[in-house]
């Protein structure tokens, strides 16, 4: 199908140009592919007198025969109008605004079409650093800007809803046929608006098995540690999106030999550098994060990042045995490794003390003690704790028959896995269960 269209595209006129329309009946998509609430978004744009179109990924991947992650719409309006046509929607970001329209957990992206920065407002509301970073990009135009504002030609498509129709800018669609991912415009100066795109390159080429143009590719490597001026919490973001999505491994290799993956860990790169056990360790969790997921199999992301902080723990925790008992050690080894890993990819709490658990499981599942037997195996934690010590064992590690052991423990105990209740108390002294009193909004 794609094939038959590209060879046609080959042979219109309009080809040479930065876009083509695809009609209808030229490409596969069709309505009932995309979700109802951004059907839904869409329309009630139009209605409005607003272009709305679906953009990026959304299209790539219905071209590609894939499942849309979530479905992204480019529109004339601006954000505040959205937002007031939407009474589920919220005004987000600052650098790049943008109103998210809230379905429960579905969320829809309408971003407005972005313009030129080189004119006189484009000055006003856009703002660089030195680099040459882009700190704000509120900078709105026509569909044809917004396009070549886009990171890769890949991700430069819109579906019209009016008329079915496929705009392509700058060989999108040629780029989804030749498996190649492509950056609008100069590759350099487009990293150092954006450091992450080159972390979006590698995740594309990993989750789509695309490669990565050459000219595309060939700054990155250099230009990796503008991504230490990334706020840690956006990087933290893209690390899920690199690690969760089912390519887990693959995408580990490209951000290896582009040297991304020490910026985001750069801990966990300089224990992998230094031990073959290690980075052996870290590649069998991510082959077995892949497999899980293609299972249906349900991943937390505490899991991964347990496994890739654990050597730089250990390490930390031999050096601080010299001074202080084991259990004291790896407790401030965990605390000081992971207050350091949140300069670079900051971890939020709700996977922090998950990971401690994990770690703090397993001399506990190692050792078996009889009067422990029982917490352990009540613990929310066992299942995660125990699929670690199979990976340490996976590895070569020899953990005198543990794994073994709990395997035919759970099998023997096949009782219902009740989670323990946790009780973790908040500053102000409730707990997360809410048995506060309901504080009173201040009268405005
Ligand atoms: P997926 O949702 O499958 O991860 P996507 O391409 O839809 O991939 P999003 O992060 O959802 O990625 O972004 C939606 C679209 O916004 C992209 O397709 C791209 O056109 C544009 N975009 C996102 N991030 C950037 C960026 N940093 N620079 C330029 N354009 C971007
Ligand atoms: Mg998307």
């Amino acid at each position: 199908m794609l094939k038959r269209l590209i060879s046609k595209l080959k042979k219109s006129p309009t080809a040479e140009s930065s876009v083509e329309v695809i009609p209808r009946k030229s490409h596969g998509i069709s309505r009932t592919q995309i979700s109802e609430n951004a059907l839904k978004v869409l329309y009630r744009l139009q209605k409005s007198g607003f272009e709305a179109h679906l953009v990026g990924g959304g299209v790539r991947d219905l071209l590609l025969g894939q499942e849309p992650k979530d479905f992204d719409i480019a529109t004339d309006a601006k954000p505040e109008q959205v937002h007031k046509l939407f009474r589920n929607s919220r005004l987000i970001g600052r650098r790049f605004r943008l109103v998210h329209v809230v379905f429960g957990r579905d969320v829809i992206e309408v971003a407005t079409f972005r313009g030129s920065h080189d004119n006189a407002q484009g000055k006003q509301e856009s703002k660089q650093n030195e680099s040459g970073m882009l700190l704000r990009d509120n900078v709105y135009g026509s569909i044809d800007e917004d396009a070549i504002r886009r990171d890769f030609t890949i991700n430069a498509l819109y579906y019209n809803t009016k008329d079915f129709s496929v705009r392509s800018y700058e060989g999108g669609i040629q780029d989804i046929y030749n498996a190649s991912i492509r950056m609008i415009g100069d590759p350099e100066t487009r990293y150092r608006e954006d450091p992450v795109r080159m972390l979006r390159a590698v995740r594309f080429a990993g989750k789509l098995g695309f490669d990565i143009d050459k000219k595309t590719d060939a700054p990155i490597r250099q230009l990796a540690p503008l991504l230490q001026d990334i706020p840690a919490a956006r990087l933290f973001e893209e690390a899920l999106k690199l690690f969760m999505a089912g390519h887990a491994h693959s995408t580990f290799e490209l951000l290896q030999t582009r040297d991304l993956f020490k910026q985001l860990f750069p801990q966990t790169q300089a224990a992998i550098d230094n031990d073959s056990f290690y980075r052996d360790m870290v590649i069998q969790a991510l082959k077995n994060s892949d497999l899980r997921i293609s299972q249906g199999k349900s991943l937390t992301p505490a899991f991964l990042l347990s496994v890739f902080l654990w050597p730089c723990m250990l390490e930390r925790a031999k050096q601080l045995q010299n001074e202080i008992p084991a259990g004291p050690a790896m407790q401030q080894a965990a605390q000081e490794v992971i207050s350091k890993q949140q300069q670079s990819t900051s971890i939020p709490k709700r996977f922090v003390f998950p990971m401690r658990d994990i770690w703090d499981l397993q001399h506990r599942l190692v050792k078996r003690l009889p009067k422990s037997i029982d917490s352990i195996y009540g613990h929310e934690r066992f299942r995660a704790a125990y699929d670690f010590i199979l990976l340490r064992e996976e590895v070569g590690e020899d953990l005198d028959g543990t794994g073994q052991w709990w395997t035919v423990y759970q099998k023997d105990n096949p009782r219902e896995y009740v989670p323990r209740p946790r009780k973790r108390y908040n500053k102000r002294g409730g707990n997360r269960s809410g048995d506060r009193k309901p504080r009173r909004r201040p009268e405005s």
